[in-house]
């Protein structure tokens, strides 16, 4: 057998109305779903139990309010099935219900449901060129904006008329239309239908390559939703590719699977149509009895489904089958049956088909005049349905279709890339501020650090410069040695209790006015500096040295033995006149006269504060000045137990002195005697 179109058929009628899902809460007990969903549901129920899921939506009715978009929704689902099950009056009833409710509000989507109820009904009873002409015209009355749910519906609609009228060009184009707007409802079943149709459309123009994509695509969702009908679906179309490409086997195991499919979804049209077209394949494998079986087998059923293609198709099979068993005039009266259907119904390509294959098993049976007959005729049919400029032409849209397609592409890849390229500016840009942001930070680092810099800089400037200041607030300018305030600030140090511990000695320059007036006062300056200097080379360096009036100067060192403090006493003497200052030329002799005592003093080791010490050395210092100057005069032994005592011998050291009360030591200067005064 060459050909296989139409009279096995694809099962669009049933797809058109939607598939199965297990919606048995639906049916049974409200489930807390909202209408829309209860509605969508049935909707997809009905493409398994058309019958029931009408009765169902009718139950739903009375619940939904007048008017909405969910009872359009429900009117148009009900109407649709209905009329698929061979319930004209009802589907009527319903499209008029439709027009009413069109005219009343000039709702043209209502009008349009009104049209597409309509044109199911004529389908159904084969009319196919007036259900062409409704759906041409609900679909220019259909109103922009509306869910592509609801477009699926007129052009899927639609396309199954156009094809059964055998104009493959539109039908294919609106299963194209179709195909899409199921992938906008994102519904599996919707779209898995929407596939086959397209495979079956495919098929039918011997676009083999592109139907079994379509119809593998199917498959993949059909399997994903675990959907039984759709699945029933999908191996049909299989069936006829497999067989188209001489796997007979495939084709056999492929019917098989429809009907299994079918019979685990409870889709009973479904199952009467893929036992058709198993009988079909027995009668082309030559199995007639078997074909002849499946097909009485089929024909009861599809009767009761009042299904009048699944119908045409038994009848077919059962004359074909008794005609390749000899049975020849009793097969040409169920063929006969079979094609007088379909071209009431307008099904030209199933006409068509039957009379090929009628001729095929008559030329075999050996009836080579009625043979000749049904191939005229089925040339005659064939074409007119396949007219060269058809054939053309559907090459042309697909050519268009696939342009446009690859126009869209190339659309998506600019866009695409044009968005990578967007995507690497903004991850350039992106970068670029980080390092920006990162060397922002840097630089403002390395500032904080420069400034932290400058400011320790500054500061330790500062500290110097504040020791520098110290230091020269503590010193005294022209002799290099310290001054009162040094001295002070060291007392308050060595002398933690307020109490001196320590040789104090007081120096005082003779006759220093002499010397100013003689030399000048620049010579008296260097007098000044000579005699400190010579001070310093005598003494050690943690001695102090404290300028401390005019010409006066006050040493301060600890712990010497008194012998030790008279020799320094002497060492002072001597460093102070041994040699003249040089100045300007002149020799200028300068002696000095010294004041010392050690504290605490002995014998009875009376603690002293340093104004005390100061003051007592100061009166010896002056005893040493009313003896003659170039001495020195220390306080070698002092009785006194209280400060107060001491205050009284100080103010009379001389009295004292001669009273036996204090114990001076007297030192001469260079060229003088050395006196030891008890
Ligand atoms: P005496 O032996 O009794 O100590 O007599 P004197 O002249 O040394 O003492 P007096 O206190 O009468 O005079 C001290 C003089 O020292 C008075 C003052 O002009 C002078 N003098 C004080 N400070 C300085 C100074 O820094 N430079 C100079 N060149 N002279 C000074
Ligand atoms: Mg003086
Ligand atoms: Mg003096």
């Amino acid at each position: 057998m060459s050909t296989a179109l139409p009279r096995v058929r694809s099962g669009l009628r049933a797809c058109a109305a939607g598939l199965l899902l297990a919606c048995a809460s639906v049916l049974a007990a409200p489930e807390p779903m909202d209408r829309a969903e209860q509605i969508a549901a049935l909707d997809h129920r009905g493409a398994t139990a058309p019958r029931e899921a009408a009765h169902a939506l009718d139950r739903l009715l009375p619940m939904v309010p007048p008017f909405s978009a969910e009872r359009l929704e429900l009117l148009t689902v009900r109407g649709l099935l209905l009329a698929s099950t061979a319930e004209p009056e009802a589907a009527e009833r319903v499209a008029q219900a439709l027009d009413d409710w069109g005219r009343a509000r000039a709702d043209a989507a209502a009008a349009a449901a009104a049209l597409l109820v309509r044109a199911r009904v004529l389908w159904e009873r084969g009319n196919l060129q007036q259900a062409d002409e409704l759906l041409t015209e609900a679909r220019a009355r259909l109103p922009a904006g509306l869910p592509a749910r609801t477009r699926l519906r007129y052009t899927a609609t639609h396309a199954n008329v156009k094809d059964e009228a055998g104009k493959l060009e539109a039908a294919l184009q609106l299963s194209l239309e179709s195909a899409a707007l199921a992938d906008e409802t994102g519904d599996d079943w919707r779209r898995a239908v929407a596939l086959t149709n397209l495979a079956y459309v495919y098929y039918e123009t011997r676009q083999l390559d592109r139907a079994s994509q379509a119809n593998a695509q199917a498959l993949d969702i059909a399997t994903q939703a675990q959907d039984d009908t759709a699945l029933g679906h999908v191996y049909n179309i299989e069936g006829f590719l497999l067989g188209e490409l001489g796997d007979r086997d495939g084709e056999r195991r492929a019917m098989q699977a429809a009907i299994d499919h079918a019979r685990r979804a409870g889709a009973k049209s479904d199952e009467a149509l893929y036992l058709a077209n198993m009988a079909d394949y027995h009668l082309k494998a030559g199995d007639y009895r078997t074909a002849l079986a499946l097909s009485e087998q089929a024909l009861p059923l599809v009767r009761e489904l009042k299904d009048v293609s699944g119908e045409t198709v038994a009848l077919a099979n059962i004359g074909l089958a008794q005609i390749a068993l000899r049975n020849i005039e009793t097969g040409k009266r169920f063929v006969a049956e079979s094609i007088a259907i379909d071209e009431r119904r307008g099904s030209v390509i199933s006409v068509a088909t039957t009379l090929e294959e009628l001729g095929h098993h008559l030329e075999k049976a050996g009836d080579a005049a009625a043979a000749v007959q049904a191939y005229h005729r089925h040339r005659r049919i064939s074409d007119e349905i396949l007219q060269r400029d058809q054939q053309k032409a559907i090459i042309e849209l697909q050519e268009r279709f696939d342009a446009e397609r690859r126009t869209r592409d190339l659309v998506l890849l600019n866009r695409e890339n044009a968005l990578k390229d967007e995507q690497l500016r903004q991850r350039d840009l992106q970068q670029r501020l980080w390092w920006l942001v990162a060397a922002g930070f840097v630089l403002s680092l390395v500032v904080l650090l420069l400034l932290y810099r400058r400011v320790r800089r500054s500061n330790q400037a500062l500290e110097s410069s504040n020791y520098q200041l110290l230091v020269q607030s503590e010193r005294d300018p022209l002799t290099g040695l310290a001054n009162r305030r040094h001295f002070q600030a060291a007392m308050k140090q060595l002398a933690a209790d307020g109490k001196l511990n320590g040789t104090v000695f007081l120096i005082d320059i003779d006759h220093f006015k002499r010397i100013n007036d003689a030399h000048g006062h620049a010579a008296g300056d260097t007098v000044l500096a000579q005699m400190a200097q010579r001070l310093r080379d005598t003494l050690r360096d943690q001695d102090l040295i404290v300028r401390w009036g005019g010409e006066e100067f006050l040493v301060v060192v600890h712990t010497l033995s008194p012998d030790q403090v008279e020799v320094l006493a002497q060492r002072m003497l001597d460093a102070m006149g041994a040699v003249p200052v040089m100045h300007g030329g002149a020799h200028i002799d300068v002696t000095g006269s010294i004041g010392f005592a050690t504290f605490p003093i002995e014998p009875l080791l009376l603690a002293v504060s340093w104004e005390r010490a100061i003051n007592l050395v100061d009166t010896a210092m002056y005893l040493a000045k009313a003896h003659g100057r170039n001495r020195a005069y220390g306080v070698r032994l002092l009785h006194a137990r209280e400060e107060s005592v001491l205050d009284d011998i100080t103010r009379s050291l001389e009295t004292a002195w001669r009273e036996g009360k204090v114990a001076l030591t007297l030192l001469q200067g260079p060229s003088g005697l050395r006196d030891a005064v008890a």
